[in-house]
């Protein structure tokens, strides 16, 4: 038999207590959605065996491919802000890691493939409308420019889920970095299992930060670099008007990428306090909370770092913070020059952080749509955004602002508005034509609205004509008011 897969699986050569082994609980009737055939070339996979029969059996978990470790990572988390020390891949199996053309290391996983000893209550498998919904938007995310994990080939199980009704099963093979988060940390840490810290903080070091081994103090380099990743992540999020939904610290990637599709969403009117998930009821992890939750996370890594960063306690906790310190200027650094690229300044002047702010601040009060208010500033003068706004005198004031300064830049208008249109989407996963497609495919087996909404996603930021529908925001009969995780 031919090779398919070329694994080498390096975190499963850690100790034994770092995972279990196990196979994937086959399915009934398996179906293939569709394979990611750009992905599948980039990882080396060849896309036509992917979509063949033995390629289905693969990815819904019904044959165990060869060289496969398959295995369901230990980890804990803090979700909400309570502290589990068991959570784990509950219905998750890394089959195992491959080596890219562009020589990077990623995790190939299913999601959805079965119980494992880290299930606790729940089924082990995953319903369609989940899998379609994390394909769609870590996809969208790709297409975007942002740091993510993403879908190599969704599957039907022909099983049904019981969830509040009965659903279709699905299985979504994920591709990341790696699964290492910050409650993998946490999960040894409590057991004051220092060795195994010691030992993962090497794996990842080694993996997703080689640098820091080079520098006097690897793991408070580690810990720094793990700081800035996050804080330029989310800066990323919010340039985009992205809302994570569950910055649970077990949903926190060490490796930077957004991960953990559940109930996220893209804003349609700016407010920093919006929230989609049912789930969070005290609105933790609302739009605008995004950059402190993040430094939340990153400050429950630094705990479990401390054994290893200093002998004295004392000196290693100081040492943490002073580095925890980097997360905050990282954060505003990258979130206000993203806000200057959005708005089309090409050079730095004082009052340019306030400018940004002052449209924000009218958006706001102004239910304008965050996505198309960026994007038509970037059309002709921009005054085409000024529709967007409930009282349009309150854009009016700022684009006279806005046109005073643009006029001392050097830059052309066409260098200008080419700038703004690669920075600032046309398309975003609106959550109205997201769960329009989930339906369609769930609810009447149509494929169809899927298809034609990723496509549209993978070119956010080509204009698309015919295509307005997807860009425009909700009708009110259209508005989704709640995201929901569906575990
Ligand atoms: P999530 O909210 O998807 O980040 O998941 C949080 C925890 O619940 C993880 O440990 C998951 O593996 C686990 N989990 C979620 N859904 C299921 C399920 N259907 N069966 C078993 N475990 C699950
Ligand atoms: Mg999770």
């Amino acid at each position: 038999m031919t090779v398919q897969f070329a694994f080498d699986n390096s975190y499963a050569r850690l100790p034994e207590r770092f995972f279990a082994q196990l196979a994937p609980t086959p399915v009934a009737e398996p179906k293939l959605i569709r394979v990611n055939s750009a992905l599948a070339e980039q990882l080396g996979i060849d896309p036509a065996f992917l979509a063949s029969a033995d390629g289905i059996a693969v990815l819904s978990g019904n044959r165990v491919p060869e060289g496969a470790a398959s295995v369901a990572l230990a980890y804990a988390g803090h979700q909400f802000g309570h502290f589990n020390p068991q959570l784990g891949d509950g219905r998750a199996i890394l089959l195992g890691e491959v080596v890219g053309k562009d020589g990077l290391r990623r995790d190939i996983q299913l999601k959805g493939a079965g119980p494992t000893p880290f299930s606790r209550r729940g089924d082990g498998r995953a319903a369609l409308g989940p899998v379609l919904r994390e394909y769609l938007v870590s996809e969208a995310m790709a297409a975007l420019g942002l740091p993510t994990t993403r879908a190599l080939a969704a599957v039907t199980t022909g099983e049904d889920v019981v969830r509040e009704t009965m659903l279709p099963g699905g299985v979504l093979t994920r591709v990341a970095s790696s699964h290492i988060r910050v409650g993998t940390f946490q999960y040894f840490a409590a057991r004051g299992d220092n060795e195994a810290v010691t030992l993962l903080a090497d794996h990842a070091i080694a993996r997703h930060y080689p640098e820091a081994a080079r520098e006097a103090k690897p793991y408070l380099a580690f810990l720094r670099m793990v700081a800035e990743r996050q804080a330029s992540l989310i800066a990323r999020w919010l340039s985009i008007g992205f809302i994570h939904g569950v910055m649970n610290t077990d949903n926190c990637s060490v490796a930077g990428e957004t991960i953990d599709y559940g109930p996220c969403a893209f804003m349609d009117e700016y407010h920093p306090g919006t929230v989609f998930s049912s789930i969070d009821q005290n609105a933790r992890y609302a739009y605008g909370n995004q950059p402190s939750i993040g430094l939340w996370n990153v400050s429950r890594l630094a705990e479990t770092l401390l054994p290893l960063i200093d002998p004295d306690q004392d000196k290693a906790l100081e040492a943490a913070k002073e580095v925890l310190g980097v997360f905050g200027p990282r954060f505003h650094g990258e979130y206000a020059a993203l806000l200057r690229r959005k708005i089309g300044l090409a050079q730095t002047q004082a009052d340019d952080d306030e400018l940004a702010q002052d449209l924000l601040k009218r958006m706001m009060a102004n239910n304008a749509d965050f996505t198309l208010t960026f994007r038509r500033l970037g059309e002709g003068d921009g005054a085409a955004a000024r529709d967007l706004f409930l009282d349009v005198t309150a854009f009016d004031a700022w684009h006279g602002r806005w046109l005073a300064r643009l006029a001392s830049e050097d830059a052309s208008p066409e260098a200008r508005r080419t700038a703004m249109r690669a920075i600032n989407p046309a398309f975003i996963p609106r959550n109205h034509r997201v769960e329009a497609a989930l339906n369609a495919a769930i609810e009447r087996d149509d494929f169809g609205p899927f298809e034609e909404l990723l496509a549209v996603l993978s070119r956010p930021y080509d204009d698309q004509p015919g295509m307005e529908r997807d860009a425009e925001p909700p009708a009110e009969s259209e508005r989704v008011r709640q995201t929901f995780c569906g575990t």
